[in-house]
């Protein structure tokens, strides 16, 4: 089922979400309240960070500005991956042998957490584990995936290097040099499973108030004073999980991360006898260009799809030859392809494409980062808030806190964004122009 996500804020419009399950019937905050721990952010990092909290004996408020899965917990493309985005041995080197491997160990257990919260408390939303495909674009970028495959195949893992023949067999298209499968890897509809945690922790005795922004954050008499339109929270510990929808509740946050707008589309349901062809197996797929986006096929036979459009600034038109030309030539089995409707919404990049969590003060804590792989990594990051709430050291989490980064010139980084965007795209069509001439049967 797909609904439109109401937008009343003054954040750009955003048309639809792929979503299903009822919305949440909860009303503004009024009045002045009290709360062990008050999770600012209404998406899956919040709403986990609040069911965890809760099971834990912890009173909880959640404060969403808008609807329980507005941001991009309620518009991403539900592919749900058991890995960050980077290669097990740059996570080493750059954390260090314990918390690196604790890393990897967390990320790798993305699909199961889910999976066991959907189980847990019977949220319908679409889960299964058909795996997930990456496909290759260049020789590079199969080398890249043969020394990922071998990293996990070495340990027993359910992955499997795809040759051409392969990859196009379960591709439906014999566009790439190769793929990879990751068979721990999941697909979910993303607005149910937010709207399901956000059910399951009032369950567990979470309030959760929509349509109520916090406004204001203070430190008074030992504890957190967070202000709304109508009133006001007092609480020993506060999480901001608002990702790149973080304002300037907290001074500097904003500037930490840059938000970019990343386009999603619908197709029509496809006539049977293509819809045959696509992705035969259920898997969700990606390929290795720069400017990646996933693919999946819905079960009623709708193709999703991300795409190309301005990525700041207020929505605007997608670029509609680019996104639809290269779905084209991906399957040109599609002929004519006919949208049914298409949405945006706003990742949070930074310098170093991962997420972060940052102890901006005693009992305030905050995760961001990086997200193209938050359906997994916002659920687990969200457990860990909940785990200091319990009173373990936030050095014991799965991704030790660190200092927040203020981006360098943040006020100038859109038109170098923009410009790198730019570049990332001619990038990937060289590359994809020496694909189509060294192997004619991908024009
Ligand atoms: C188009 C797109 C496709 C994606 N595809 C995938 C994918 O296939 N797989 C994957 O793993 N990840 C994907 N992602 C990333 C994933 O959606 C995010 O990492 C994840 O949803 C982040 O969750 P979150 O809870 O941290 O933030 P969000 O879901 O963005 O929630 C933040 C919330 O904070 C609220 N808020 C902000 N300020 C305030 C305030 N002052 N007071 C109260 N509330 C406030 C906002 O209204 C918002 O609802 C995609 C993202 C996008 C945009």
């Amino acid at each position: 089922m797909y609904l439109p996500i109401q937008d009343d804020s003054s954040l750009p419009r955003t048309a639809f979400t792929a979503g299903g399950g009822a919305e949440l019937a909860s009303s503004a905050l009024k009045g002045s309240h009290t709360a062990d721990v008050l999770v600012v952010g209404g998406g899956i990092g919040g709403c986990s960070a609040a069911l965890h909290a809760a099971e834990g004996g912890a009173r909880v408020v959640l404060l969403e500005a808008n609807k329980i899965g507005w941001g991009a917990s309620g518009r991403n493309g539900g592919h749900v991956a058991p890995a960050t985005k980077h290669d097990p041995d740059e996570i080493i080197a750059r954390y260090g042998a314990v918390a690196g491997q604790r890393l990897i160990d967390a990320a790798e257990e993305g699909p199961k957490v889910v999976a066991d919260l959907v189980t847990r408390h019977a949220i319908e939303c679409e889960f299964s584990v058909p795996g997930i495909i990456s496909a290759a674009h260049t020789p590079t970028a199969m080398q890249a995936m043969a020394k990922r495959v071998d990293y996990w195949a070495s340990r027993g893992r359910p992955v499997e290097m795809l040759d051409r023949r392969q990859a196009a067999d379960m591709i439906g298209s014999d566009y790439y040099l190769g793929a990879w499968i990751d068979r721990r890897g999941a697909k979910i509809n993303p607005l149910s499973f937010v709207r399901g945690l956000a059910r399951a922790a009032v369950k567990a005795g979470a309030s959760l108030y929509e349509g109520t922004r916090a406004l204001k954050i203070e430190k008074q008499s030992g504890k957190w004073l967070v202000k709304t339109e109508h009133g006001e929270v007092q609480a020993d510990m506060v999480f901001l999980c608002t990702n790149a929808y973080t304002d300037g509740l907290w001074p500097g946050l904003r500037q930490t991360i840059v938000s970019v707008r990343a386009f999603q589309f619908m197709t029509r349901p496809l006539r049977d006898n293509v819809r045959k062809t696509i992705l035969p197996g259920g898997q969700p797929m990606t390929d290795s260009r720069r400017l990646l986006s996933g693919i999946r096929l819905h079960s009623d036979g709708r193709l999703q799809f991300g795409g190309q459009g301005p990525a700041f600034g207020a929505e605007g038109e997608p670029s509609w030859g680019a996104t639809l030309g290269r779905l084209q030539k991906i399957f040109p089995q599609l002929g004519e392809i006919e949208t049914d409707f298409w949405w945006t919404g706003f990742m949070a990049m930074n310098g170093d494409n991962s997420w972060h969590i940052h102890e901006l003060a005693p009992g305030l804590l905050t995760m961001l980062g990086c997200n193209g792989r938050g359906v997994a990594l916002a659920t687990i990051y969200g457990r860990e808030l909940a785990r200091y709430a319990r009173g373990t050291p936030a050095a014991d989490f799965v991704l030790p806190p660190d200092a927040p980064r203020r981006i360098f010139a943040h006020g100038l980084v859109e038109p170098f964004v923009s410009g790198l965007i730019r570049y990332y795209a001619l990038r990937d069509a060289a590359e994809i122009r020496r694909l189509e001439r060294d192997n004619p049967a991908s024009t």
